[in-house]
Parts: C-alpha cells; structure tokens; sequence
C-alpha cells in the first residue's frame, strides 16, 4: 500500500473541509439549511410517538411520496447518494473486465462505487456548450466492454437524455443518473431520475433539501431490481411474512431472496430522517424556484458582460440551479479567472467556487493505473469556470451585489 504523506495537518475543527464562511459579506451557507417549524415538529414527533425508528411507516411514506413527486415506478430510500449509486452498481453486477463510462466532470462519490466493483471507470468530456456529458461524448469512449453509462445532472443541469438512452439501446447498456443536485430538475416534462434504468438522489447538507445532513433516494426502473432492492439494502434481510410458532427466530438473511453471489450490506436511513424528507418534499418546488429566480436575476443582469457566459439550457430542460457556474473569458483582457476569482473575493467578500477541481481525473487516488482522460473539451473549460454561492435564504439585494461587483470586479480588470 502505497503510504501517503499529509503535508497538511488534520483539521479536526472542519471535518466537511468546507473551510471558513465567517468574514464574508455573502457567504456560501451551504449545510446551514432552514427548516420551519412543521420540520421540526415532526422529527420530534417521530422521537416521541413512532413504533420503530428505522425501516417502519415514514420509510414507507417517503418513499411512496418520492414516486408521486417524481413519477419513479419505485423508490428506496437509503443513508446517502453513495450508496444509492453503490446499490446501482451492485445491481448491474459489474465485475473486472467491464468498463462504466462516468464523467470526468463530477464529484468523487458518482465514480468510487462503480470503480469498487473492479470494473475499468472510463472518464467521458463535457460537451463544451451545456458542459455536461452528452451522447457525443459518451459515444466516443464506448467499446465492447463497456455495461453502464453514468450521467451526472451536475449543478442541477439536466442532461440531454433522449441521445443518451437510443445510445445505451444500440450498445445494450444501462443508465445511471446521479441526481444528487438535480432534485426536481426536469427534462422534457419528466424528472430527472426517472429516465434511466436508476436515478441516485442526495440529501446530504449541502443539497438542495436535507434529511438532517445526510440521506438520499435510488430510484427503479424495472420490478426485476426493484425486488431484490430492499434486501440488498438490509444485509439481505428483506421484510416477509412468517409464522413465529413459539418464539421469534431473526433470519440470518432472508432465505428465498435472489441475490447469489451478491454482498449486501446496510444502507438504511432511520424514520426521523424520512418524515423529515416527506416534508422536504413539498417545500422542494418552492425551494428549487428561488434557487432559479437566484441563477435567473444573475444571468439577466450580467447578459450585456462578454466576458461571463453561462451553460446554455436547450428547450425543454428545466435546471434547478443547485448552484450557477459561469465561465470566465479573459483572453481580450489578458486576465484569467483566478485574476476575476482574487477580486471577487479579496475586494468584494463574495465567496465564489471554483467546483470539482482534479489534476487529472483519470488519477485519482482511490483509482490508479486508468491511463489517460483524454477529456480536451474539460480542459480547456475548468480554468475558466466559476460559480456563485448559492442559498434559497439569499435576497434581491445579495443578488444584486453580486451582479454589481462582478461588473467592477470587470472594469478594475480592464485598467
Ligand atoms: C453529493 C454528491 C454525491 C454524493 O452524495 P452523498 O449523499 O453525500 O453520498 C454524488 N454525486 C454528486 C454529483 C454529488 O454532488
């Protein structure tokens, strides 16, 4: 095992890494999320009133909620997105020898669940116009090895899926859509997360709507996974009716279920968590609307500023703008996006992100010896990517600032 050295010391103060958001006049809040009093009250009830405290009627509830809201045919809710996409993985029965293509613009958790598998994760480009994956560029690393697309919805954009699903048709494969900050966000009229064979939701802290920090939600297509979910899900323990003749005999893992040669494990999220989440999920809309009224003020008020432009959004997307990434164009001025990124921060206490940097994704510590990215379109986009902080709590007038120091932050860099 290869021992790495920490030149940094453990910061025990910010487990999340998250770093200082004290000294900013707008900060990010992400994980300072605001539930009302509704929220709160049924947690509390649920600590005072419920028959069990994991895997009993809000579980249930959540997740028959979860498929009204986004039309899935079945929901399970899990402990988080991780192992949402672990399940999906699990149920694709990958093994070594197959490769899963996954973008190479994403967070970390979309890949290390299918690279566990011992499956080969090969990284496919954005495409330079929505900045997502597409079929395009899903096409081109697609061989006769390959068993899973991964699309990730990223920053609450939705992909365009229609390509991407008459792709996975002509190479026989299935889809994973991580939706875990595309809760909500639509394409064509259906909800992300129902298109593909699995869709993976979060709702850890940072995310749209949170289940007291972590949680998450995988939905399923097809009744053949869907039976063997809730087993898979309970270390191969699924609920089943049983005559107890004379005294309970807790099963060693449920007898008759179908999962030979398949390790289950625990992935269950307790009840608190899921009367919270069906709570969350009608204020979700509401939610999402200021999330994109935010994206939308911003993208108005900079539309006359050549040098920031936004992801376009074809007809028929709906994004839910979990956060708004723009793109700095520098090259006139001969100024680059750390030069804009310095002033922003530094001068106007704006505290902008530059999302999911990795020095080369094909290399990640936790997935050595892929080879190359091969990935030209994200190499030329990441140094000039941004993003805004983004909160359902921000006013017009933290909006407004933002839009007004970005257009200074612009003149002081034409001096
Ligand atoms: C947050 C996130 C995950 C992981 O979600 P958790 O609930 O924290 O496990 C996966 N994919 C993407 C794109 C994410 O942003």
């Amino acid at each position: 095992m290869k021992v790495v050295h920490m030149e940094n010391e453990i910061k025990t103060d910010d487990a999340s890494g998250r770093g200082v958001v004290e000294g900013y006049k707008i900060a990010f809040p992400a994980m300072l999320f605001k539930y009302n009093q509704e929220e709160i009250d049924v947690v509390v009830d649920v600590m005072r009133n419920t028959n069990a405290m994991t895997q009993g009627k809000y579980m249930r509830q959540f997740e028959e909620d979860f498929c009204t809201y986004t039309g899935a045919k079945h929901s399970f809710a899990v402990d988080n997105a991780t192992n949402a996409l672990r399940l999906a993985s699990i149920l694709a029965g990958l093994e070594q020898g197959n490769e899963v293509i996954i973008p190479a613009y994403t967070f970390c958790a979309t890949a290390i669940p299918f690279g566990e598998t011992g499956a080969k994760i090969v990284w496919a480009d954005i495409d330079p116009e929505s900045r997502l994956v597409s079929a395009k560029t899903i096409e081109e690393k697609v061989t006769k090895n390959t068993k899973v697309f991964v699309v990730v919805h990223l920053l609450g954009m939705p992909v365009d899926m229609d390509p991407v699903m008459e792709l996975a048709k002509k190479y026989k494969c299935l889809v994973v859509e991580d939706c875990a900050q595309a809760p909500g966000a639509e394409y064509k009229s259906r909800k992300v997360g129902t298109i593909g064979d699995f869709g993976c939701f979060s709702f850890h802290g940072a995310k749209n709507i949170t289940t007291l920090g972590e949680g998450g939600m995988l939905t399923v297509k097809s009744y053949e996974y869907a039976k063997i979910v809730s087993g898979l899900r309970h270390n191969g323990c699924r609920a089943y009716n049983e005559e107890r003749k004379r005294y309970w005999v807790p099963a060693m893992s449920d007898v008759d279920i179908d999962i030979d040669g398949v390790w289950p494990s625990n992935f269950c999220i307790g009840e608190a968590q899921c009367a919270l989440g069906s709570k969350l999920l009608k204020r979700l809309d509401k939610i999402n609307a200021k999330l994109i009224k935010n994206a939308t003020r911003i993208r108005r008020g900079l539309s006359d500023v050549p040098e920031i432009t936004f992801p376009e959004i074809k007809k028929g997307l709906k994004p839910v703008y979990h956060v708004l990434v723009g793109k700095f164009n520098g090259s006139k001025l001969e100024k680059t996006r750390d030069d804009f990124m310095d002033i922003m921060v530094n001068k106007f206490r704006i505290r902008m992100i530059a999302w999911l940097r990795r020095d080369d994704p094909a290399d990640p510590p936790w997935a050595p010896g892929f080879g190359e990215a091969n990935c030209p379109n994200l190499e030329a986009y990441w140094d000039s990517s941004f993003s805004y902080p983004q909160s359902s709590d921000f006013t017009d007038e933290d909006i407004d600032y933002m839009i007004d120091s970005t257009k200074k932050a612009i003149a002081l860099l034409k001096l």
